[in-house]
């Protein structure tokens, strides 16, 4: 090789990894290479290499077109690789896009859902039950078996998170994400599952903890789930559930934390979703209860007919409705607490109903007509608060100024918009109020020193409209990236230094300034939200402008050509453009004072529970307190407590957008591969040495391209370093047990063995 090849393909092999995941070389594809090349449809497709005129080649691709392109833009297939996939991406020779795809679904043809990718577990949705997959058995066998002895699972990673709590005393997470409907919740039950059968104990009382911290999830699943497009089955809240363990490694109590529940929902719904199952359910109850609230067909509420779906497949209402009730007798919530709470959720279908009409004076409104009338009653009468009351804290709202108390009257569309808060706040205090109960009630274990935590988080989302609620999530999976990033730099150096090879170059990529961007105080995204919402004169006009004024050489932000509010954020999963009109009044968490004295004031203790009265000092304070700088905190604490733990990640995958058994759409799974990080952690993998071969592997595959070397007795290590001086390879490295080559020397070393 002469000083100007050999340059350019230093070059080029150091260069390529920061530049896109790349480990074929041009020079490594030659005629009857095979080879994946991009495809509009497929993403790839496969072919085989008839001839090369300089920088092209022609190629004969496995669906019988015969197509030119560039040899840049070629990716050797690896002809090697086993017919049923390999259990670990890092087992691939070629580490790259393609590989890492087809890998996916040729598993996922033989029902092979679950595929490491080191010790990341990529856990693709089969969508359908695959029960010998989690049953007694399959649990058996997993506990203690060392990973990788057996194929890749969730009870695997499971069970070394709990070994790695018993033998090193350390906290551990695990940490699920995916997009919705991947399968996150799914995935988090069959951990808690697996963790409750390793770590469970019978009490004489017969109520135990770990049967309590499983039925917490029926319970906050009818109250934090809807059906959506995405999924039937929706979490509409994130969720963070920490498992202490006593010494002997037995379940000695739990905490759970929730993350921003979408309101909304309560009170707006499109076709075909749904609003949250508890109302279903209720609709379902036995006669008797339906009777007592007032109940019947869901088609009769407005917060539920704004669609037209009902029912769900599979799922019977009136059944989950008992298996709900059960939960809760598990959980140890009374049965006049349950009275209480379907109370409530009864008394929300009822307040949705009341309809208002232009009173006599100019600018006021009236309950509409005798039906409207009767809802108010009901809402009344199940909340037992003062049925004028009520109607007052609709309608109207007290104006303090220094000389007089004025009433004034609110216009028929500002008093529903008043009906549709007051349904937000007490459904959302309802699900708060459910989740201390769940707390206090399975009991934390002041004494351990031991937990597993397991987190639900919503996935990173990119719609046609994007709100606050997208900013609040993909700010969510930026810092859970930061930590990914972090986290896989680091196995990555320590796998480097076990080996002791030199590891300086291998590249951390970062994104604190996507992060800095959004939470930097001052002068972030969520900081300039709250200036703006504490400025009584701000539209979200003006602090569009604020936000195109503050960013506009910072390379994550982008104002869009022509826009005047939107702003786009360059997220590591992508651009995700931002619909700024409603962020200033999401932001704003503020309970109408008008609202609160209603309920604080309720004859039902549970109800005033819910609201209780305002310190002095709150009340006077400014009413706005900060959704975005609240969660931030939030997040900040949940990252303090995962830097904490020894972290293990599932990524969830959805196959489909049908969620339908056996299709697997690759742009589609690409797509998530790449927001999910799972590339960008093979990238990591690319900056440095990706491929890592033991010495007897190597000797296997590439003995042929120097036999003189064999003869005699021989030594692995040694005789691996001839091969690869014999080839003339440069920068590879040989560590204690394995060879470790730059991306695209696999390829390379192919090459030369199928031109012997
Ligand atoms: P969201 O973000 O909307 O809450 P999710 O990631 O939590 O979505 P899940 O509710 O866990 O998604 O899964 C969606 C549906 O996919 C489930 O209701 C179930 O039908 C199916 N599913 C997921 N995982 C599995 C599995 N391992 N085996 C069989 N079916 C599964
Ligand atoms: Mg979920």
């Amino acid at each position: 090789m002469g000083l100007l090849e050999y340059l350019k393909r230093y070059f080029y092999a150091w260069q390529a990894p920061y530049l896109r995941i790349r480990m074929g070389l041009p020079e490594n594809i030659i005629v009857g290479s095979h080879i994946w090349l991009g495809d509009t449809e497929l993403v790839w497709i496969d072919g085989e290499v008839l001839n090369i005129n300089g920088e092209d080649a022609e190629i004969q691709t496995s669906d019988g077109k015969r197509v030119v392109a560039n040899l840049g833009k070629l990716y050797p297939k690896d002809m090697d690789a086993p017919a049923a996939g390999v259990d670990d991406m890092t087992k691939l020779s070629y580490l790259h896009e393609p590989g890492v795809l087809h890998n996916l679904e040729t598993r996922y043809e033989i029902n092979e859902i679950y595929t490491y990718t080191g010790n990341i577990l990529i856990a693709i949705n089969p969508f359908q039950s695959l029960p010998h997959l989690y049953d007694a058995y399959t649990m058996k066998r997993y506990k203690g078996a060392p990973v990788g002895e057996l194929s890749p699972h969730v009870f695997a990673i499971a069970d070394s998170a709990y070994r790695e709590m018993i033998t090193e005393g350390k906290n551990n997470s695990i940490l699920v994400s995916g997009e919705s409907g991947a399968g996150k919740t799914e995935t988090t039950k069959m951990l808690m599952r697996y963790l409750a059968y390793l770590g469970g104990h019978s009490t004489a009382e017969g109520r135990t903890v770990e049967k309590q911290v499983l039925e917490s999830n029926p319970v906050l699943e009818a109250f934090g789930n809807a059906k959506t497009v995405r999924n039937n089955n929706s979490s509409r809240f994130g969720k963070f559930v920490q498992i202490q363990f006593d010494k002997y490694g037995r379940i000695s109590g739990a905490a759970i934390r929730t993350y921003l529940l979408e309101k909304s929902r309560v009170c707006q719904i499109s076709d075909p979703e749904r609003n949250y199952h508890c109302f279903y359910l209720l609709c379902a109850a036995p006669l008797e209860e339906r009777e007592k609230y007032k109940l019947g067909d869901p088609k009769l509420f407005h917060y539920l007919n704004q669609s037209n779906c009902y029912e769900l497949v599979g799922v019977n209402d009136a059944h989950d409705y008992l298996t709900t009730k059960r939960a809760m007798d598990i959980l140890g919530i009374s049965q006049s607490e349950q009275d209480s709470i379907f109370r409530i959720v009864a008394a929300i279908l009822h307040l949705g109903n009341i309809k208002f009409a232009k009173g006599e004076e100019s600018d006021s409104s009236v309950v509409e007509d005798e039906e409207s009338k009767f809802h108010l009653q009901m809402t009344a009468k199940l909340l037992m608060c003062d049925p004028f009351a009520l109607e007052d804290a609709l309608c109207k709202r007290v104006m303090i100024t220094p000389e007089e108390i004025i009433k004034r009257t609110l216009d028929p569309i500002a008093a529903t918009v008043s009906r549709d808060g007051l349904a937000k706040t007490i459904y959302s205090r309802l699900f708060d109020w459910l989740v201390d109960k769940i707390n206090v009630s399975i009991g934390q274990d002041p004494t351990s020193k031991c937990l597993i935590g397991v987190l639900d988080i919503y996935g990173f989302e990119s719609f046609k409209t994007n709100s606050f609620e997208q900013f609040c999530i993909n700010f969510t999976n930026e810092k859970l990236q930061q930590h990914f990033n972090q986290h896989v730099f680091k196995m990555e150096q320590e796998e480097y230094t076990r080996e002791g090879i030199d590891w300086s170059y291998l590249e951390f990529v970062d994104n604190q300034d996507v992060l800095d961007l959004i939470e930097k105080k001052p002068g972030g995204i969520i900081a300039l939200l709250d200036e703006a919402c504490m400025f009584p004169k701000s539209t979200y006009e003006t602090f569009s402008q604020k936000l195109y004024q503050t960013f506009k050489d910072h390379k994550r932000f982008i104002k869009p050509k022509l826009a005047r509010s939107n702003f786009t954020i360059v997220h590591y999963a992508g651009e995700v453009q931002y619909q700024s009109d409603q962020f200033l009044d999401k932001n704003k968490d503020y309970v109408v004072p008008e609202h609160q004295d209603l309920l604080s004031a309720s004859n039902c203790a549970f109800v005033s529970g819910l609201f209780p009265p305002l310190s002095e000092d709150k009340a006077k304070s400014s009413k706005f307190s900060s959704i975005g700088s609240r969660f931030k905190l939030q997040l900040q604490q949940l990252m303090e407590t995962l830097n904490s733990t020894e972290p293990h990640y599932i990524r969830c995958v959805k196959p489909n957008n049908l969620l339908k058994p056996s299709i697997f759409e690759n742009m589609n799974v690409m797509q998530q591969l790449r927001s999910g990080g799972v590339l960008e952690a093979v990238r990591i993998k690319c900056a440095g040495y990706p491929t890592h071969r033991t010495f007897h592997d190597f000797l296997t595959r590439f003995h042929i391209l120097a036999p003189e070397v064999f003869q005699g007795s021989f030594e692995e290590k040694d005789t691996c370093r001839k091969i690869l001086e014999k080839i003339g390879l440069t920068d590879y490295q040989i560590g204690e047990t394995k060879v470790f080559l730059r991306a695209g020397q696999m390829a390379e070393l192919d090459a030369r063995r199928a031109g012997v």
